[in-house]
């Protein structure tokens, strides 16, 4: 315990805000602020013999400014006396009374990379002093001071008095029952009972009091309790509260174990019975999981046609031996029944519709008219909840938010959520699962997806659907269209379960890139909402406001932590992705995130008790008597002079990293496009920019057409479709046809393909190429080529040809024209009669395009090369 102590006059002194060291109690802190720092290194590092300081506590002055026994300073600070300064700033009020301590532990740190040094200090509080007088003035502050604590003779004259003695033993009472309701707890030695015989009550006081969590007031007022009486029945109050709140805090416990549900407390005796059979060597596990399997099965809702079939498999299953074959997979099954939601449903809360509108609009940017379009379909399942409404099929480039807008469906609806994955589904039996025959059958996606999502009801996502085939394995879009008609789906027979399920509750959303290879008789049943891609501006605005939040969440950060200015995420759009949706720009945010979570967590690492050092409390007591002086932390925010100076280093430390362009290209490496790609690309004759349309959305579709010796052949690359082949013909057979009038041969040698073979190739590696939209990209390649003329890099063009040169209008302009747009391209050439489609395309994309159209080939021509098309005035064409 600690010895007396021969308290200096002055002494230098640590301010706590709004704490309090009582004497026996032991802290451990942090100093970084100058003062402290410099308090510690004179008054405790420095000194060869064991040095003192003073703890004083310092009440906020914001909160509260009238305490009766605050100080305020003497000396040479009197100018410093008034409670609120010149600059309107307020002073901290300094308590009148303080605990000297002294270290029993220091440790030494510097920082890196600013070099500042830091100490780590564990302290022991060891007696009161009364301060008379302060002075802030210095490096830290000094006050001079008086001990309070009773002499040895006053002492033993206070300890002959009864009213002491009887208080003395009441704490004592008081503690011994608080430290055996502990030892019951947490089953800790009987080390501190010795304690209590052993150290004078008006220490022990103080002891138990330092480790409960009290209020700032009450650790002052224990502090102010110098008369021995006053402390000790003050702290009989505080250890007798505490007791009363761990019994209390019990009760409540027993209570909700009280509560147990029946199935809880049968598992429980099931558990038990189990151990004490096998004690028994009585082990007949096999029946109790028989009997177990029965009750879920009963459990499970299942209709009472479905319920006897059940129990005629469950009897089989009684019948086997758990070593027989079959016994395992009539035991899944029968898992499958038990587990299913027959009935289970989420509940269904009334539809607000306007709640549902907010959600969407906070879930998703734009996609105004979409959202109209979900609204309406809610407001009439509102009306008319058993209504036939169409199933709505989502059509778009990946990561433009097909699958959310589906999700805040269900969310809107108030049921759960799943989604099917149908991306390459070939067989059949994927939909509607594998007789059970078969060795290794499984049910189908949809009752597992059903199993696990455990309510009958929820919203499914067809995920995909545009990507089902068929083949030898039968045909899943014949399954699935029996899954979305509600005449069949109320009977759904999948192969495995092998009894009907009614699918009818379940709400399905679809999705697909393209609705064009989706079969006909299932697209029937779907009201196709097409998404098309988003412009650099709705990409930055939806990275903005809902990408980075989300990012920044997932990683555990926030914008305390990283910040991602705007014109980062412009970069980021224009340099490191080029898509129609979202999604490779929030894997590249998330990229960003997680660099910046690596440098934040070895931050904190570097700096472990910088920030949030939460003082350990309550039964702190017992185990830092049990090990000996545990340490308790706490944060030490030091008061005074440098105040501001410390919290502007607390916020250096913590504050946010902004990505920069140096962060972006360590991160995300060099930039991958730029908007150099078309001219660096178009330098040759026999190159031109073609606009097409793929599962991503629109792209830009080089065509690049060269001349080599040969025989007249024509030669095709680039992974093409039967379509674009022909087209490619009708292209090459176009040009030739109008050789002379088009300047490209003499009337002589009219034949352009003496001597030598034309080879056209599509670039862009993998990505298959079919559709005739092509076809006045080829014949511009053509031109070029033979004119060796080079075709403008600036122009992108698409468009069908018929054999005499009319151009047809294609599909898919809006796509193709925001793909342009990202490209940097400046002029796009269209059909004339796609005009009407260029309302979709948003009014900022097309102000920054020159959009020309064209009726005939001839047009194309004008509008493709520098100066006009090379075709002979006055030709007759
Ligand atoms: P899809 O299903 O079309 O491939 P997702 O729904 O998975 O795309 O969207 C990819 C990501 O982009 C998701 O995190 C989604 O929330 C986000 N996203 C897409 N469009 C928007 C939008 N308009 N507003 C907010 N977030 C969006």
């Amino acid at each position: 315990m600690v010895e007396p102590v021969e308290l200096p006059s002055r002494i230098g002194i640590l301010p706590f805000r709004n704490k309090v060291l009582l004497p026996g109690a032991i802290i451990r802190i942090q100093c970084t602020s100058p003062s402290s720092v410099k308090l510690v290194e004179q008054e405790l590092w420095q000194r060869e013999e064991k040095g003192l300081i003073g703890i004083l506590p310092v009440r906020d002055a914001a909160e509260s400014i009238t305490v009766g026994s605050d100080v305020t300073q003497g000396g040479d600070s009197g100018d410093r006396s008034s409670k609120i300064d010149g600059k309107g700033q307020h002073e901290p009020n300094w308590h009148t009374r303080g605990v000297s301590a002294r270290a029993i532990h220091l440790s030494r740190g510097v920082e890196k990379p600013s070099g500042r040094v830091t100490y780590i200090v564990v302290l022991e509080g060891l007696s009161r002093f009364s301060v008379q007088e302060l002075n802030t003035k210095g490096a830290y502050a000094t006050a001079k001071i008086s001990p309070i604590d009773m002499t040895k003779a006053e002492m033993e004259q206070v300890e002959q008095d009864t009213d002491y003695i009887a208080l003395s033993r009441q704490f004592k009472l008081t503690a011994m029952e608080l430290i055996s309701v502990l030892e019951q707890k947490q089953k800790t030695g009987g080390r501190t009972k010795v304690l209590l015989e052993t150290v004078p009550v008006h220490k022990l006081a103080d002891i138990f009091v330092a480790s409960f969590e009290i209020s700032f007031e009450e650790q002052l007022s224990m502090l102010d309790s110098v008369d021995l009486k006053v402390r000790i029945s003050k702290a009989t109050e505080l250890v007798d509260r505490h007791l009363q709140s761990i019994r209390v805090a019990e009760k409540i416990t027993q209570k909700v174990e009280g509560q147990l549900s029946k199935t809880q407390k049968e598992y429980l005796l099931r558990q038990q019975m189990r151990a004490i059979k096998e004690e028994l060597g009585d082990n007949d596990d096999e029946d109790d999981d028989a009997a177990a399997l029965e009750r879920k099965m009963q459990d499970a809702g299942m209709p009472p046609s479905i319920w006897k079939h059940a129990q005629r498999e469950l009897r089989r299953l009684k019948k086997m031996q758990p070593q027989q074959p079959g016994y395992n997979s009539s035991r899944a099954y029968l898992e499958l029944l038990a587990d299913l939601p027959w009935q289970t449903t989420s509940e269904e809360a009334e539809l607000d519709l306007k709640a549902a509108k907010e959600r969407l609009d906070s879930d998703h940017y734009g996609l105004v008219k979409i959202k109209q379009r979900i609204i309406e379909y809610l407001a009439v399942r509102k009306l008319k909840p058993d209504a036939r409404s169409p199933v709505l099929c989502f059509v778009g480039p990946p990561g433009v938010g097909k699958t959310s807008l589906a999700s805040s469906i269900a969310a809107a609806l108030g049921r759960k959520f799943i989604r099917i994955s149908l991306g390459g589904v070939k067989d059949e039996a994927d939909i509607r699962g594998h007789r059970r025959t078969y060795i290794g059958s499984m049910p189908g996606r949809l009752i597992d997806g059903l199993k696990k999502v455990g309510v009958c009801n929820p919203v499914m996502l067809l995920d995909e659907i545009d990507k089902t085939g068929s083949d030898s394995r039968g045909d899943p879009a014949s399954a699935l269209l029996e899954v979305l008609d509600p005449e069949q789906n109320k009977t759904f027979n999948d192969h495995y379960l092998n009894v009907p399920f009614d699918l009818s509750k379940v709400i399905f959303v679809a999705t697909a890139n393209r609705a064009q290879p989706i079969p006909p008789p299932l697209l029937d049943r779907m009201e196709v909402i097409e998404l098309p891609g988003y412009t650099s501006e709705e990409k930055l605005r939806i990275a903005m406001r809902h990408l980075i939040p989300r990012v920044l969440n997932q990683h555990g950060l926030n914008s305390d932590f990283l910040q991602i200015p705007e014109g980062m995420v412009k970069l980021v759009i224009e340099r490191y992705t080029r898509e129609a949706g979202v999604r490779n720009l929030e894997r590249n945010l998330a990229a960003l995130a997680r660099a910046a979570a690596v440098i934040v967590a070895e931050q904190e690492h570097n700096l472990p008790l910088n920030k949030n050092i939460n003082p350990i409390s309550s039964p702190l007591l017992e185990s830092r008597i049990a090990e000996g002086g545990a340490e308790v932390e706490m944060e030490v925010i030091p008061m005074g002079v440098n105040n501001n100076h410390e919290i502007s280093d607390v916020f250096r430390i913590m504050s946010p990293l902004i990505v920069d362009e140096e962060m972006l290209e360590k991160v995300l490496g060099p930039p991958k496009y730029d908007n150099k790609e078309a001219a660096e690309r178009v330098v040759t004759p026999g190159v031109t920019v073609g606009l097409v349309w793929t599962a991503f959305g629109g792209e830009v579709q080089f065509v690049e057409a060269t001349a080599t010796a040969g025989k007249g052949d024509l030669h095709l690359t680039g992974q093409l479709g039967d379509v674009i082949k022909e087209s490619a013909q009708i292209a090459l057979t176009w040009v030739r046809a109008r050789a002379t009038e088009l300047n490209l041969a003499t009337a002589q040698e009219s034949n352009l393909l003496e001597g030598r073979d034309v080879h056209i190739h599509f670039p862009a590696g993998a990505v298959p190429k079919d559709g005739p939209s092509a076809g006045v990209t080829l014949v511009t390649s053509l031109v070029s080529l033979f004119s060796r003329r080079r075709v403008r890099a600036d122009t992108a063009m698409t468009g069908e040809m018929t054999l005499r040169g009319l151009v047809l209008p294609v599909g898919g302009i809006k796509d193709k024209v925001l793909a342009a747009h990202r490209y940097g391209i400046k002029r796009v050439i269209l059909p004339e009669r796609n005009l009407k489609d260029l309302a979709e395309v948003p009014a900022a994309v097309l102000g920054s395009l020159e959009i020309l159209l064209a009726k005939r080939m001839e047009d194309v021509l004008e509008h493709a090369f520098e100066g006009g098309c090379p075709v002979k005035k006055h030709s007759k064409l």
